[in-house]
């Protein structure tokens, strides 16, 4: 399949500090490798020709926290607290996932990706039931030929009783998976270099919930098989249970540019300096976050203190899939919050549309190791490129392609998405997927797995909760229940 084209007569936002925004521009892209960026560009015979007429160039999205597997439970959790996520998602429906359903959600969540511009994910993987389901998750992103770094959790889904066969194996000392992610590492990528699309990382069960000894042990073995990447949630604002795991790393000489950690909120300046410092990168989302308490989002504190920074979608199970409306919100509530700051009438805007652009590609890339292959249009970089086009009502006329992407596009308006080279989205179609007949399987997968998740005994499950995993957990649900039962109905 060719991977040259001529791009030609779009307006390019670079995001790369030297060529900036471009207007009456051409992109020329040879096997992959964009090889020149400028006006009237003199090609080789026989390059394909993209006409980029009424098109903003971009690189693509870089989404650094996603939890793929979750594509099936749309608006699950859209009204939701984190325990209440927590709860549902992790104890119940995570487990009525079999590995065909696991092989659809990450196909159609990398899919749905590629349709929405996103080029790159970080797919932080907790619902590995079953070997199963890390052979299945991994083909799911390979098949839709999305660049990814694919995060293998040791997060264990609840056995509970009555839950369906194949959709959860049972525990064993030590714990399978250890044994899997090796096979999966091996299996899958065995040279797991920074120039495949595909790669391995890892991700500890949930790095503040188990003992320190415990995460820095899981962290360790990911580093020993081989991960590129190890992520994990931590500081999570209000729901922040004062483990302060980057100062335990920091104290026993582990931290490094390969953690990723996400959200983050709560995290102290001693801990960002140390993130600077050790080349740690951070992931932030700013929907979720804002949801469910764990905010506020740290996006823009931690880059102005020069830490690597970065953007994700986190949970199709709350919101839509789109990077657009992650930089909208992020970008607005950050400049809610310094307005409310300043005394009296504030005089200057306190952040413009380019900065939360440039978190949601080149900021992701740097988070990834990727800063010399994607993030910006620039001559060298993999061809991950985004065309937008711009001739519905909302985007006509466009004065500023920057605030036009950040504040007026959204998914439905990607034309033309390009991964390391290869069209995998053109003319507002994905090449090479019948989505009519995938949907038909995306929602008998879904129906099924509501299906059984109605037979989740929920005492049990809740019993459980307490007793083994989290008294914390518990004590939060708890306190919903009570808020619930005392609150006048509205609906
Ligand atoms: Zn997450």
């Amino acid at each position: 399949m060719s991977k040259s084209y001529h791009i030609r007569n779009g307006t390019v936002v670079s995001v790369d500090e030297e060529i900036g925004v471009k207007y009456n521009c051409d992109v020329l892209v040879e096997n992959g490798t964009i090889t020149a960026v400028g006006n009237n560009l003199k090609v080789p015979n026989g390059i394909a020709e993209i006409d980029a007429t009424d098109c903003i160039i971009s690189p693509g999205f870089v989404d650094t926290h996603r939890h793929t597997w979750q594509t099936q439970l749309k608006n699950v959790t859209s009204d939701a607290l984190l325990p209440e996520y927590f709860f549902n998602i992790r104890n119940i429906y995570g487990s009525c996932y079999n590995a065909r359903d696991a092989y659809l959600g990450n196909l159609v969540g990398a899919l749905e990706s590629i349709d929405a511009g996103i080029t790159f994910l970080i797919d932080h993987c907790h619902m590995i039931n079953s070997p199963r389901h890390s052979d299945a998750v991994v083909e799911g992103l390979r098949d839709a030929q999305i660049r990814a770094v694919f995060c293998y959790g040791l997060y264990r889904n609840q056995k509970w009783t009555g839950v369906a066969e194949g959709t959860i194996q049972d525990e064993t000392v030590p714990d399978w998976r250890l044994e899997d992610a090796k096979r999966v590492k091996d299996k899958y990528f065995p040279t797991n270099s920074p120039d495949t699309l595909l790669r391995f990382g890892f991700a500890p069960a949930e790095v503040e919930r188990y003992s320190v000894d415990e995460s820095i042990g899981q962290l360790e073995y990911g580093r020993k098989i081989g991960a590129a990447l190890i992520t994990g949630h931590i500081s999570l604002g209000k729901m922040d249970r004062g483990v302060n795991f980057i100062r335990k790393l920091k104290q026993r000489k582990l931290l490094g540019p390969d953690l990723l950690f996400s959200h983050c909120a709560s995290l102290h300046d001693d801990e960002l300096d140390a993130v600077r410092e050790y080349g740690v990168s951070l992931s932030v989302t700013p929907e979720t976050e804002m949801q469910m308490a764990m905010g506020p989002p740290i996006v823009f504190r931690a880059a102005d203190r020069k830490c690597n920074a970065s953007l994700g979608c986190d949970v199709a199970c709350n919101n839509p899939i789109d990077m657009f409306q992650q930089m909208r919100l992020m970008l607005q509530a950050q400049r809610n919050t310094d307005n409310v700051a300043v005394e009296g009438v504030p005089t200057t805007i306190s952040r413009k549309c380019h900065e939360v652009l440039r978190l949601a590609t080149m900021g992701g890339a740097e988070c990834v190791g990727l800063k010399d292959v994607i993030g910006s249009i620039t001559v060298g970089k993999r061809a991950d490129l985004v065309l937008t086009k711009c001739t519905s009502m909302r985007l006509t006329p466009v004065h500023d392609p920057v605030r036009a992407l950040v504040l007026y596009a959204n998914a439905s308006d990607v034309d033309t998405v390009l991964i390391d080279g290869l069209i995998v989205k053109q003319g507002g179609n994905l090449t090479g997927f019948d989505w009519p007949t995938l949907r038909k399987d995306l929602l008998e997968s879904s129906k099924n797995i509501i299906d059984r998740s109605k037979a989740a005994p929920l005492d049990e499950i809740k019993h459980r909760i307490l007793t083994e995993k989290s008294a914390w957990l518990g004590s939060n649900l708890s306190a919903i229940e009570k808020a619930k039962q005392g609150a006048v109905p509205t609906a």
